[in-house]
């Protein structure tokens, strides 16, 4: 079976498939649906960026957080826009084609000139998006969100680029071999290929994370908190021995708490950030935890990885066809002659932030409906292993948005366009009324 052929089957049995598991996922119990009409109550009756009867801050906090909501707003968009114009002025102004230019003339070894042209190409990007992620490291540390030094700031930046560029380069050799060899159906192949890619990255992420920070064993440094998350372990049948448990020393850079399920297969393992550990309770700790498990227990990871091929074979096949459009009607103006010549890199990117720009809200209604099964399965998984699972997932998200200065109450437009999780306030709302062991309600994932 040639690779094309296989690619092809793969992508008509996704598209058939995808759609099925993704309605099969959408029913709300009773429990759930009243809990979701008490959230959207309580935001749609309190003032726009005001706080909550069910996660408030303080009047000084609450002046911090709309400012930061009004940047956030302004950086968000300003950044996609800014990657689009960046991207069309480099090549209108010939930029592009110099980098071309530069690596064919230092060398004929092919090799040579992919990771010339993509050096050049990163370094004029890195500069470009300079000024803003300045300006957002600066405001981080300003609030207390980062505490991390400018000096460990570059380092970092100085990791991600060499990173970008040894694996970006692979990527970009093994694309243009594709598309010379295949012309109409590289999208397609390229897409068959970067599968076993993608899997292969999410594998090795948390081998590549301890570039970044430092981790130990959970059961090193809290064990008492281990036995506890194994009576959660233990209620959803998973199977995360204690030694798939680790700290993440976030506190080094951050202030802010998180906790997350990384990897798969034999690197899959659960992530709680040391920050969550110093500013939350242990009953809200296991409710986080309980939320990662749903994660894991949900299968979020390979209908993630589903949804984000799907997503990939669109935005490659509407950067195949951008790149034949914009080549006949701009090429001869950028000096990018075909899709074989290196410069024609920078059209395809152009095509994928256009296009990503546009998918961005359709990823976050799938990330957000994850995210709210997760908080309905730790709170159903912490029944019986804390006092009041209620209070306990309320508390927790109000630690959580307290730390960040979480907009209590976001516009709706911009929490549906960019929020990857149902806001906060949403949540704690949502946390607080969902009482599936009231009379009459049923449990969505566990046996009353
Ligand atoms: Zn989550």
């Amino acid at each position: 079976m040639s690779l094309r052929r296989f690619s092809l089957a793969f992508a008509v049995a996704l598209c058939l498939l995808l759609p099925f598991s993704l309605t099969a996922r959408a029913s709300d119990t009773l429990a759930e649906h009243a809990a979701n009409a008490y959230a959207a109550q309580e935001l749609a009756a309190a003032p726009l960026h005001g706080n909550l009867p069910d996660y408030s801050l303080s009047p000084e906090d609450l002046a911090k957080s709309q400012h930061l909501s009004a940047v956030h707003v302004t950086l968000h968009f300003v950044d996609a826009a800014w990657s689009i114009i960046s991207l069309l002025l480099l090549l209108s102004l010939g930029v592009i084609a110099w980098m071309r230019n530069t690596a064919v003339k230092v060398s004929g070894n092919r090799w040579a000139q992919g990771y010339l042209f993509l050096l050049l190409y990163l370094v004029v990007g890195f500069l470009l998006s300079l000024p803003l992620d300045l300006y957002a490291h600066h405001l981080s540390r300003k609030y207390g969100l980062s505490v991390q030094s400018w000096a460990s700031w570059f380092g970092d930046q100085a990791k991600a680029f060499a990173l970008t560029w040894i694996i970006g380069g692979l990527l970009l050799m093994l694309l243009f071999w594709i598309i010379r060899k295949l012309p109409r159906s590289w999208w397609l192949v390229f897409w068959g290929v970067s599968i076993p890619i993608l899997l292969f990255g999410i594998f090795v992420a948390p081998y590549i994370e301890p570039l970044f920070f430092h981790y130990e064993p959970l059961q090193k440094t809290n064990p008492a908190l281990v036995a506890q998350l194994e009576q959660v372990v233990a209620k959803g049948h998973m199977n995360i021995p204690p030694e798939r448990m680790f700290l993440m020393k976030a506190s080094a850079k951050l202030s802010t708490l998180n906790a997350d399920v990384e990897g798969f297969g034999a690197s899959k393992r659960v992530v709680v950030w040391d920050t969550s550990i110093q500013k939350l309770r242990p009953d809200e700790i296991v409710f986080v935890f309980g939320h990662e498990s749903g994660h894991y227990v949900l299968h979020h990871i390979v209908l993630g990885v589903a949804f984000t091929l799907f997503i990939l074979l669109l935005t490659l096949y509407v950067g195949y066809r951008f790149v034949q459009w914009a080549i006949a009607n701009f090429g001869a103006r950028w000096g990018v002659p075909s899709q074989n010549d290196w410069a024609a890199l920078a059209v395809l990117l152009l095509a994928f932030s256009i296009f990503g720009a546009l998918l961005e809200p359709v990823e976050n209604i799938f990330s957000r409906h994850d995210e709210h099964a997760a908080d309905v399965y730790g709170q159903e998984a912490i029944h019986g292993l804390v006092a009041d699972p209620q209070a306990t997932a309320k508390a927790a998200f109000e630690v959580l948005g307290k730390t960040s200065f979480a907009d209590p109450n976001p516009s709706p437009l911009y929490e549906f366009w960019t929020y990857s999780h149902p806001s906060i306030g949403r949540r704690a709302a949502f946390a607080k009324a969902y009482d599936p062991w009231a009379p009459g309600f049923e449990p969505k994932y566990f046996k009353k």
